[in-house]
């Protein structure tokens, strides 16, 4: 919407002829208002899938200038030559829009009057000429949060009931569950129940990620968009990578889809608005469009347009998106654990109908336990369902948690929760006691016909089947967050150096030489550990041998090798291993780089990202 607003002496206006069929009742031919601020506007055809947002958003603008200049008196007087070529909204709706900000002006203590809409008008107007009496501006949902809470409340109205259920099948209520053997269990549960999302405190990883030259915040960006650097990325490329692998082994196809899409779509819109996710709106021409906040759409509107065949269900598409947006609260933004661009892999499985939705969602449990295992994460399992579908499902669910090998969470909707039956995450417990969702999946029972997907059964004939969405790892970033709170944790706990799995450890050798005449033989020994898909580095720089040490350790380096005389003659090497909190063994060049491989066997590889001398590597942050 957009408003030109004139603070005037006089306004004068009279209607010469109707121009549109839709104008409005005319209540006065012409009319006229003393010191009033007249508010020329034109309503835009954005402004139409949220009204309410735009009248208060106008209201509240409005209002303010009149306060400013101390106007009383406020008229309206339609312009739509104001829109300068965007595309208006339909005249119904400008109308409707209009008549909401009168109410809003009125229930604020003004005196409200308008011109006629529909009609020609010759007008007169005398401005008062100060420096605030010609203002204008544009009125956009600067406070999406109104629209989105509304999504947000529905979900809280969705009454649940908390259990845990145990690998003998019962279900037993919270309360009455005895938690003495399962601590995190209880915190999961707690943190569950309270629905408390705002963070006070800073979570340890957040200084961790700066001091390791992870990731940082980004000033320059909208919050919960950060940047990366060498190391952080290096990590979450192999993490990306590691999940894509294990997606295409688990027979998915890669696809790739838009990070926008239109917000008047069809599909679309509707389930935007039942979609309690909050999003980033952009603008471009005269179209509205928002940032995906999961490759959903993306992978619907593939869908939709296959042709696929009883014989080849399920049928899974995957992508990682870099990014998926979600305009999350402000409050609720923290570090790598809740962001607003985030990097998610999400896969989409189309199925015949819930007997293999069953089969595929329980062979997609396997595989989240898998990742959630390669990566060492302590986690919690909860299990949500809509009650009608435990009910028949009792043994499925049971089959769950013994696969898992551990109770788990599980809430119970009375209503069935927007278009799921089923759905369960695994989740990680911070230093704070707060928890995070990490790998999902859930049955869909609404969007395939929503949306038009399908497949030809044994007859020809056209079936919509089932969906289940799914993200095998949870947000990328997330992981990272997890790894780094859950080893603070043991240090913390438990006295142990932290420590990456050493896959993702950016350097897994550190090397140091004990002179600078050692520094080629060094050189010489990295490269050939990068032949056998190790990282080595060498601090070359101009500091004591210990305190080269000191700062490997700080580095989280997972084995690092002092180089000399000795090393180089080729006797044993004496290294110390970090997973055994810096012991030194001795061991062979062979031998470390044996270990080595064996512990990082079926896990992608990736040179390291920075020059292997320290000396000519630059810090990161500030
Ligand atoms: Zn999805």
């Amino acid at each position: 919407m957009r408003l030109l607003l004139i603070h005037a002496d006089e306004l004068r206006y009279w209607v010469t002829k109707k121009a549109i069929k839709e104008a409005e009742e005319l209540e006065k031919k012409e009319d006229g208002f003393e010191d009033c601020l007249v508010v020329f506007w034109a309503s835009e055809k954005s402004d139409e899938e949220n009204l309410d947002v735009i009248s208060k958003n106008a209201a509240d603008e409005i209002e303010n200038v009149a306060r400013q200049i101390n106007a009383k008196r406020i008229v309206l007087y339609p312009y739509v030559h104001l829109l300068f070529g965007a595309e208006p909204s339909t005249k119904t709706r400008a109308i409707e829009l209009k008549d909401k900000i009168l109410d809003l002006l009125k229930e604020k203590g003004f005196e409200v009057g308008k011109a006629p809409f529909g009609y020609y008008k010759g007008f007169e107007l005398k401005c008062k000429g100060h420096p605030l009496s010609e203002l204008s501006r544009v009125i956009g949902e600067k406070e999406v949060g109104e629209e989105i809470s509304k999504a947000l409340k529905e979900e809280e109205k969705l009454k649940s009931y908390w259990y845990i259920l145990d690998l003998e099948g019962n279900l037993i209520p919270v309360e009455k569950f005895d938690f003495s053997n399962f601590k995190n269990l209880k915190k999961f549960a707690d943190y569950e129940i309270a629905k408390v999302r705002t963070v006070e405190k800073e979570p340890i990883h957040v200084k961790l990620m700066r001091k390791l030259e992870l990731a940082d915040y980004e000033p320059g960006s909208d919050p919960g968009n950060l940047r990366w650097y060498p190391k952080g990325r290096l990590i979450k490329s192999l993490l990306e990578e590691y999940v894509g692998m294990l997606a295409v082994k688990f027979n998915a196809m890669e696809v790739e889809s838009p990070v926008m899409y239109d917000f008047e779509h069809p599909n679309l819109a509707e389930y935007l608005h039942r979609f309690p996710a909050r999003q980033y709106i952009v603008i471009s021409g005269n179209k509205k469009y928002f940032l995906r906040f999961a490759a959903c759409f993306g992978q619907y509107l593939i869908m939709r347009d296959m042709t696929t065949s009883y014989k080849q269900l399920p049928v899974r598409l995957y992508e990682l998106t870099r990014y998926s947006f979600r305009r999350e609260q402000k409050g609720e933004l923290v570090g790598l654990r809740r962001l607003r661009a985030f990097t998610m892999p999400d896969m989409h499985t189309l199925v015949k109908d819930m007997e293999q939705a069953k089969e595929e969602f329980l062979e997609q449990f396997k595989l989240c336990l898998k990742w959630i295992k390669d990566l060492g994460l302590e986690f919690e399992i909860a299990i949500r369902f809509w009650r009608e579908f435990y009910e028949e499902n009792r043994e499925f669910a049971k089959k769950l948690v013994n696969l898992a090998g551990k109770p788990a969470l599980i809430e119970i909707w009375d209503k069935r929760p927007f278009y799921f039956v089923m759905k369960f995450e695994f989740n990680v417990i911070d230093t704070l006691d707060k928890a995070s969702a990490l790998s999902t999946v859930q049955i869909d029972v609404e969007n395939s016909e929503r949306f038009g997907l399908g497949y030809y059964d044994e007859e020809g004939k056209r079936k919509n089947g089932l969906l289940l969405h799914a993200s095998i790892s949870g947000a990328i970033e997330r992981n990272i967050y997890a790894i780094l709170e859950q080893e603070w944790m043991k240090k913390e706990e438990k006295g142990k150096m932290p420590v990456f799995p050493l896959w993702l450890s950016p350097a897994q050798v550190r090397l140091i030489p004990v002179s600078e005449r050692f520094n080629e033989y060094a050189l010489r020994l990295s490269e050939e550990l990068e032949k056998e898909g190790i990282r080595a580095d060498i601090d070359d720089r101009n500091e004591s041998v210990s305190k080269k040490i000191f700062l490997a350790e700080e580095e989280w380096i997972p084995y690092i090798v002092v180089i000399g005389e000795r090393e180089m003659e080729g006797k044993k090497w004496k290294v110390r291993i970090r997973e055994e909190n810096g012991k030194i063994v001795e061991m062979s060049k062979e031998e470390l780089i044996r270990t080595i491989k064996e512990k990082t066997k079926g896990f992608p590889f990736k040179s390291l990202p920075l020059p292997k001398l320290l000396s000519k590597r630059p810090k990161f942050g500030k």
